[in-house]
């Protein structure tokens, strides 16, 4: 028999929910305890008992209320229709009817020891409703104490939550499987906050921030991308187009390496949680990064530059070489030919000329020789022409040293390479310059094969003066004499004592270089270990801006 079906029975409704709420289960749903609250107490004093059977019978949430063994006393509208069974077939029945027997049986010595101890339980429990349909069951139990305070019935109040179980589950089931995507992807993602802080990153990341010896990749990301983010958050949110692509080198300090990546953004807009913010739709506006690391790529491109530039840079000096030797040549060729000119000139001058065959057969000789001259003028190679552009001297004297390497490895050669970081540019001629500085960088090796020669080591600076760049080219080897400074830019100038034949015009093609870019070269006076050669090289030359030479 249902014990608040009859008049007499109200009052233990009054008992049970009374005791109920002088201490509320933990877990009790807050609608329940107000709408008990609003029921039991008013300004008026105890409602009518009828009230509160009213009450619970209209309650949303299955109430049940059993004896010490859970067998089912009582059971509200809202309990018949979660569990499909009517209230004749639950009263007297243990509440176990509704067990889809799946549950483990921990959870439910857990709930009696619970309830032993007089204290109530909350948990999940798989029930099967009278049709078969399995439901999760958000069950609350707590014991209603009498007056002598023993345990006379439970109150239970429970709930479907499969849906919200189902929904938990597809959105674990949906973060788990973003999650193994994203930490399988071999770009480095992370997602960050409006402050920059990182929210989310995976596999990729972390390895980066392994390599970066626990520093936060975000941070330099951010750093690199600055411009173009602080360009991009101007434009009201809705606007932001993010940022596809942008190249970002990373330097390794610890084992003076670079990195490349190419870097894309996607801004984010992401509900803020909490209570607060359930009716504000306050966002955080955050960003998602992705690197797709290009380092293979930047040193392949790289490779093929310094190939072809190699390859140009020997085709150059070939040229030099060939213009160098030609016009040896023709300087070796023009002495003879000048003193028989002058032979003939004397001779004609006493009037022996014409009868005289010697006269003839110089002339014969002056006219073959001029004509040996003009062929080997015209054989002389041509200069490459070349357009005056803005040149970073860094840049050049780099691809110089990186094209150099090979030899410097073999002969064991020490290159102490210090430029002055942002040095400004000088209009110039890029091929002229690169063929001036491995000009020089040549000598200074060949310097260190002299005799003289112990330690092997070229220090290469650059910085900026008053209007001009300034490369100061250092070699240990034995130096040049301080009356030979001036000889050894002249044409056909050659003191090496170790290498094979050189016409000596290197230093004379690169001192015309340098004058072709308005610029100075001189031998530092003062330097006593070895030679050093400055090279000052103006900053726009006005004479040079447009002109092509
Ligand atoms: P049972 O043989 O009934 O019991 C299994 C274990 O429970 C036992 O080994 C023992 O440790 C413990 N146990 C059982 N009865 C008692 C007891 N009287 N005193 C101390 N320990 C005991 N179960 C559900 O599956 N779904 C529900 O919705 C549900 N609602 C409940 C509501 C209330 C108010 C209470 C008190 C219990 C509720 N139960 C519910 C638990 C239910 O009564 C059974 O214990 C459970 O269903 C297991 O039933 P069983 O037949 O498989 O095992």
């Amino acid at each position: 028999m249902p014990i608040f079906r009859t008049t007499q029975s109200n009052h233990k409704v009054e008992e049970v929910l009374d005791s109920f709420l002088s201490s509320p289960p933990a877990g009790t749903p807050s609608e329940v305890i107000e709408a008990f609250g609003r029921l039991v107490k008013t300004e008026g004093g105890v409602l009518p008992p009828s009230l509160f059977l009213e009450a619970v019978e209209q309650s949303p949430i299955a109430i049940s209320i059993t004896d010490l063994n859970a067998d089912i006393l009582y059971v509200n509208h809202a309990f018949e229709k979660l569990t499909g069974y009517t209230e004749r077939e639950l009263i007297g029945h243990n509440q176990s009817l509704l067990s889809y027997k799946v549950t483990p049986s921990e959870v439910y010595d857990d709930l009696w020891a619970t309830l032993a101890q007089q204290r109530s339980w909350s948990g999940v429990l798989v029930n099967k409703r009278k049709d078969g349909e399995r439901y999760l069951a958000d069950l609350t139990v707590a014991p209603v104490q009498g007056a002598d305070g023993e345990t006379r019935y439970f109150l239970a109040l429970h709930r479907d939550v499969t849906g919200v179980h189902d929904l938990e589950r597809r959105l674990r089931n949906q973060k788990v499987l973003i999650e193994s995507v994203v930490d399988a992807a071999p770009v480095v993602i992370a997602l960050l906050n409006s402050d920059g802080k990182v929210l989310l990153d995976n596999h990729a990341y972390k390895k980066l921030m392994g390599d970066m010896r626990g520093k936060e990749p975000a941070d330099r990301f951010l750093e690199k991308l600055f411009d173009v983010i602080e360009e991009d958050k101007k434009r009201s949110s809705s606007k932001r187009t993010g940022f596809v692509n942008r190249e970002v080198e990373l330097k390794f300090k610890h084992n003076l390496t670079s990195r490349w990546f190419s870097c894309s953004g996607v801004w984010v807009n992401k509900t803020y949680p909490g209570a607060d913010f359930y009716f504000s739709g306050d966002k955080d506006c955050g960003l998602l990064l992705v690197a797709n690391e290009i380092t293979h790529q930047i040193k392949q491109q790289e490779r093929i530059r310094m190939n072809a530039m190699r390859a140009l840079m020997a085709e150059q000096q070939l040229g030099h070489a060939m213009r160098e030797t030609l016009s040896g040549a023709i300087y070796q060729c023009q002495a003879p030919l000048n003193t028989a000119s002058a032979v003939v000139a004397m001779m004609e001058r006493r009037g022996d000329g014409e009868a005289n065959p010697a006269v003839a057969a110089l002339t014969e000789i002056i006219q073959s020789g001029e004509a040996v001259l003009s062929s080997l003028q015209e054989a002389l190679p041509a200069e490459s022409i070349e357009a005056n552009i803005p040149i970073n001297l860094n840049e050049v004297i780099k691809d110089v040293i990186d094209v150099s390497i090979q030899r410097l490895l073999e002969e064991s050669v020490i290159v102490a390479w210090e430029p002055e970081l942002d040095i400004p540019h000088v209009i110039g001629r890029h091929y002229a310059l690169r063929s001036l500085f491995k000009q020089l960088l040549d000598n200074a090796v060949d310097a260190l094969n002299e005799p003289q020669c112990r330690h092997r080591e070229i220090a290469i600076t650059t910085r900026s003066l008053d209007g001009q760049v300034e490369v100061v080219i250092r070699d240990n080897g034995p130096g040049i004499a301080h009356d030979k400074r001036l000889a050894v830019f002249e044409p056909f100038y050659s003191a090496w004592q170790n290498s094979k034949f050189r016409p000596g015009m290197g230093l004379t093609i690169a001192l015309e270089i340098v004058h072709q870019h308005a610029g100075e070269m001189f031998i530092d006076p003062n330097y006593p270990g070895g030679c050093t050669i400055h090279v000052r090289l103006p900053i726009n030359h006005a004479s040079l801006s447009s002109e092509v030479s």
